[in-house]
């Protein structure tokens, strides 16, 4: 069964190492957010497509779920020396990823081909795709002013509430030719349980996402990233709340509305079937969080399955 998953980061990359172990090599295609990627001291940095690249390929740090593993930070310890603020922590092995992507990208080659190159290299089973290959950032409005998506988020520590998102550079960027190939084969469409506004809202509106999801017959299935109205880890929940959306599955739910066929709940939410289902969504109630490797194959295959029995139904 051909997999085109949407993800951003940490939850997305996690839901996806399990359906690189639950499918067969080949498979699965991941297409990542692209829009806080930024630039860093000449580097092109990409948090998400580094965290799923890093996860799928084994290569990631289990207690942060971004960056390397056994990682050491002696380059930033003398970039400090050199009186920079270092705020964004990037490793010794990380920054050769960096270094690499930057001077490939510089010439010429586009970050499609740039990132198909590290993932093979580093040997992940999946094709990891970014969403465009243009830059797009994205700005938030805060009682600060805009902001910087990594300044938001590391900087400041997502302290500040966010009243608005514009993605910068989005008119400019197209689907890419890998993506639209993608979906148009896909059997099933997933959207990882990431953030619904700052990662897979990017995604979906770079333009020509939506006319390719669309156009594919495929059942297309959410997992939800908010549990018992809380996200695990991050501000998708606060993010929901101040930008006038309800943290919940429900919520998600309705923020994918007319996209999604399915939605996979946490079985703390199962009080919420009746209202998504009146959105036209089916529903899968299972333990949804996944603390190890064993809980991301299982809620895989269960997604899978669920995206089966869709499949047959339509
Ligand atoms: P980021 O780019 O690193 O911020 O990562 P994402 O946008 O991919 O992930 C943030 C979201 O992932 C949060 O809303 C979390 O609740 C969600 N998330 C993280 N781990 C899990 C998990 O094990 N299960 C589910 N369902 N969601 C998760
Ligand atoms: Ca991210």
């Amino acid at each position: 069964m051909k997999v085109v998953a949407l993800a951003g980061g940490v939850g997305g990359a996690k839901l996806a190492a399990g359906l690189q172990d639950a499918l067969p090599d080949g498979d699965l295609t991941v297409v990542v957010n692209t829009a806080d990627d930024f630039d860093l001291w000449g580097l092109r940095i990409c948090p998400d497509l580094d965290t799923v690249m890093y996860t799928l390929a084994d290569f990631a740090n289990p207690v942060t779920g971004w960056g390397v593993r056994k990682e050491s930070f002696n380059s930033l310890g003398m970039i400090s020396v050199y009186g920079e603020d270092c705020w964004f922590k990037l490793g010794d092995k990380d920054l050769a990823t960096h270094i690499l992507r930057t001077n490939r990208l510089r010439e010429g080659a586009s970050l499609t081909e740039v990132t198909a190159g590290l993932v093979e290299a580093l040997g992940a089973r999946a094709r990891i795709l970014p969403m465009c290959d243009e830059p797009v950032a994205t700005i938030l409005d805060t009682q600060e002013g805009p902001m910087e998506f990594q300044v938001y988020f590391v900087r400041r520590g997502q302290k500040d509430d966010v009243r608005g998102v514009e993605l910068r550079g989005i008119e400019d960027a197209q689907i890419t030719e890998s993506v639209s190939v993608a979906l148009a084969g896909a059997d099933l469409i997933l959207l990882c349980p990431s953030n619904p506004i700052v990662s897979i809202w990017p995604v979906l509106a770079v333009p020509g996402m939506r006319k390719a999801l669309e156009a594919s017959p495929a059942p297309k299935v959410a997992v939800s990233p908010i549990i018992g109205g809380r996200a695990l880890k991050g501000p998708a929940d606060r993010m929901l709340s101040s930008l006038g959306h309800e943290s919940s599955a429900t919520g998600v739910a309705r923020i994918y509305e007319g996209l999604i066929d399915g939605m996979v709940v946490d079985l703390v939410d199962t009080a919420e079937r009746a209202e998504i289902e009146a959105l036209g969504v089916r529903v899968l109630e299972t333990e949804a969080v996944m603390r190890d490797a064993e809980d991301r194959t299982r809620l895989a295959r269960e997604v899978l399955d669920f995206g089966a029995k869709l499949a047959g139904r339509s």
